[in-house]
């Protein structure tokens, strides 16, 4: 019986070892992935609920392996995150979304994503003033996108750089509200311009359930607070006409557009402007 025990725990420490090995060669070719231009930008629209009109884009990472094809953000910004290198990609993207928006009509917003380990660090607002100056767009059409949990370590440092941040003009936005712990305390603490409500709010909002009180009882806590409420991830003819009924200002989702990559996004945006 010791004897079998061993033998499961050399055949464990094995696919550990495969395991970490695997891990190692992702690390690598991250950094590579970075230094080799890799990375692209797809875009999701958010769409305006009073005017119908698309008024943001929000921008999403994608790796394009050489053979894993597109690889999504979900499989690699942890690991990216573990390993700091989220910190030279997180400022890619931010001078990427800048330049992208800068050639769209003056009216469309872009919207960033980031991680905790990217405002945490020093340069984070330095990073984020640069791209602008660099692509010359004006900070209000810029808005970054953070999750509860960015605020939860280091809490004074992050809202210190927040707060400096909106002072400059960009617009601050709560992402994936309401799956956290206390998302309503951070209202509290900062003065956030919007907030997107998570998209597990949204799935049956449409058959009169909890959700639906949900949405319309946070719709209501952003209009008392002047908060813009964005709801994420409708897929359904049913959930748009909850979420209008409910209030909520904007939406996003498959519904009306998966993210999509830049040529697309420009030709949607000509065609908007045509009609
Ligand atoms: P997120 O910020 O919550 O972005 C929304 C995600 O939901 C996107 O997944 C989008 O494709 C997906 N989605 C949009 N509409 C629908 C819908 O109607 N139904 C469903 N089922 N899903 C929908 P994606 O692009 O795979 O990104 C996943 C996450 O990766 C993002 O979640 C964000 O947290 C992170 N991420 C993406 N790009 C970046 C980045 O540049 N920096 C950082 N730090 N994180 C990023
Ligand atoms: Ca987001
Ligand atoms: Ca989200
Ligand atoms: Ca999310």
């Amino acid at each position: 019986a010791k004897n079998a025990g061993r033998g499961q725990a050399c055949l464990f420490e094995a696919a550990m070892d495969e395991t970490a090995q695997a891990r190692r060669v992702l690390e690598r070719e991250l950094a590579e992935a970075l230094s080799q231009g890799s990375f692209e930008l797809h875009y999701q629209p958010l769409v305006d609920l009073g005017s119908d009109r698309v008024t943001g884009l929000e921008a999403l990472v994608r790796w394009r392996h050489p053979e894993l094809g597109l690889v999504s953000p979900a499989t690699f910004i942890p690991v990216a995150e573990e390993t700091g290198l989220i910190v030279g990609l997180g400022a890619w993207v931010l001078n990427q979304a800048c330049r992208d928006a800068a050639a769209w009509p003056a009216d469309v917003k872009v919207a960033v994503n980031v991680s905790a380990v990217q405002l945490r660090h020093r340069t984070f607002a330095q990073v984020v003033l640069l791209a602008l100056a660099a692509s010359g767009l004006r900070p209000e059409r810029l808005e970054l996108e953070i999750t509860e949990s960015v605020l939860l370590d280091d809490t004074e440092a992050n809202l210190e750089t927040l707060h400096l941040l909106r002072r400059a003009g960009i617009r601050i936005s709560m992402d994936d509200f309401g799956t956290g712990y206390s998302s309503l305390s951070y209202l509290r603490r900062f003065p956030f311009d919007k907030i997107k409500i998570d998209r597990s709010f949204v799935k049956d909002a449409g058959q009169a359930t909890e959700a639906g009180a949900i949405i319309r009882a946070l719709v209501g806590l952003g209009g008392s607070l002047g908060i813009t409420t964005v709801v994420e991830g409708v897929e359904t003819e049913a959930q748009l006409a909850a979420v209008r009924a409910e209030g909520c200002q904007e939406m996003q989702g498959f519904l009306f557009s998966p993210p999509r990559p830049i040529g697309e996004i420009r030709q949607m945006l000509a065609e908007r402007d045509r009609t």
